[in-house]
């Protein structure tokens, strides 16, 4: 690395979740090896502000036109570059002295970022599961082709890397993610019919934005995530389970040849396994909580109630499908889920609307970049105009 050892981090989304406990592990890390570089958002323009005061990067991405005009008077004076749009993003990840790119945008929208990011050969750790699921097959092509590299962010895939490590890549029989089952879990259909967005982003375990919230409870968060297994470990749909752990302290698990499963334990904080996809290889001290397992407690593990939550078998079928069925499925489920939230259809209706894009779509086994937003504009319109 250039200049000194420190690893100089672009991190996308910086004012979700996500991208603010990204902030939190370099605040802890005090510039040691974690210096932020760039940041990026698209609303809340004045939390970027002041990220942006808090770290002195060497320039913001603010996708939001409107907001780009307000940060940049702001920061007049800063010596902080404000560029604007998506294009603003880009050149902030494929600036030759950007290392790691961390990817925390929401939605199909990430997937541009990544894509900047490894065809310009950089490392990028992957919050944005969604950039997997819609266009997978490009963006690992690209990886190999374009000399970048994906690191998992989601605290599931960041499992299975760790335990991977444990033996060879023909030695791996299946992997198993794990899952909370979210806030209904336990629930009947019938007892999901009326429930509300606010119980619907109430997480037992984890505190995150609102889409994953949402995803979380329909259990579609675990369909995009075994479609997202799928591509990062190279594995067969059958190669992939799930299993429900309301504890979330087991984040996943990776069953060998010889029968020994392999584990990775810690609280839920996803500060853990954002950390450890910027210090990849090292392992290093940091904020994140710690278990206690010299005092009693125990673990429960059930099978995923499948029938009470659809979305699951639906990331099973776009896995063996491929092709355009990933992008129609995230984008219906994004426009299902903002209507859900803007309450104009009901819970259940998210995975309804789902159901029905996939069986209409107009399906392509090998669709371009170009092609996969077609699908995803044309998901995105029937979703807005489904009448209930
Ligand atoms: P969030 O809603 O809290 O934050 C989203 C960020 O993306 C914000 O900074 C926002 O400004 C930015 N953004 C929104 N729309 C954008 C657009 N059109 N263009 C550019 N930027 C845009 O979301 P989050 O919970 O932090 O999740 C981010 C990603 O990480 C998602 O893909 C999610 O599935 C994944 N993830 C989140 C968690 C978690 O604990 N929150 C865990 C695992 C994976
Ligand atoms: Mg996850």
């Amino acid at each position: 690395m250039p200049g000194d050892s420190s690893t100089n981090v672009v991190v996308l989304g910086s004012t979700g979740s996500i991208g603010r406990s990204a902030l939190s592990v370099a605040e802890h890390d005090g510039g040691k090896r974690l210096k932020i570089w760039g940041l990026s958002a698209h609303s809340r323009w004045e939390d970027l502000v002041e990220q942006a005061r808090e770290f002195s990067p060497h320039a913001i991405a603010v996708t939001d036109p409107q907001s780009a005009a307000s940060v940049r008077s702001r920061l007049n004076g800063a010596g902080i570059q404000v560029l604007s749009g998506a294009e603003g993003v880009e050149e902030l990840v494929r600036h030759p002295e950007t290392h790691r790119v961390l990817n925390a945008i929401v939605g199909a929208a990430g997937l541009n970022g990544t894509i900047a990011a490894l065809d310009a050969g950089k490392v990028v750790a992957l919050a944005n599961k969604e950039t997997l699921v819609v266009a997978g097959q490009i963006v690992m092509d690209l990886a190999k082709k374009g000399g970048g590299s994906l690191l998992p962010v989601d605290s599931e895939h960041s499992a299975i890397f760790q335990a991977l490590s444990s033996g060879a890549r023909s030695e791996v029989r299946r992997v198993i993610l794990t899952s909370s089952g979210g806030p209904f879990r336990g629930r009947t259909r019938r007892e999901l019919e009326n429930v509300t967005p606010e119980e619907a982003l109430r997480h037992p375990t984890w505190k995150m934005g609102p889409k994953i919230s949402v995803d979380s409870a329909t259990l579609m968060n675990k369909a995009l995530e075994v479609i997202e297994a799928r591509w990062l470990f190279d594995l067969e749909p059958e190669q992939v389970d799930v299993v429900v752990h309301p504890e979330s302290v087991v984040h996943s698990m990776v069953e060998f040849v010889d029968g020994s499963v392999v584990a990775q334990l810690s609280p839920p904080d996803m500060r853990l396994p954002i950390q450890y996809a910027l210090t990849y290889p090292d392992r290093c001290n940091g904020p994140s909580r710690r278990i206690d397992l010299t005092r009693a407690f125990s673990f429960t593990f059930e099978p995923p109630d499948r029938e009470t939550f659809p979305c699951l078998d639906l990331g099973y079928e776009v896995m063996r499908r491929g092709g355009t069925a990933g992008a129609a499925l995230n984008a219906a489920n994004e426009a299902a889920v903002e209507r859900f939230l803007n309450r104009t259809i009901g819970f259940l209706d998210i995975p309804r609307a789902c159901r029905a894009v996939l069986d209409h779509h107009p399906f392509d086994p090998r669709p371009s970049l170009d092609d996969l937003w077609k699908v995803d504009a044309w998901a995105r319109q029937e979703v807005a105009r489904w009448r209930i």
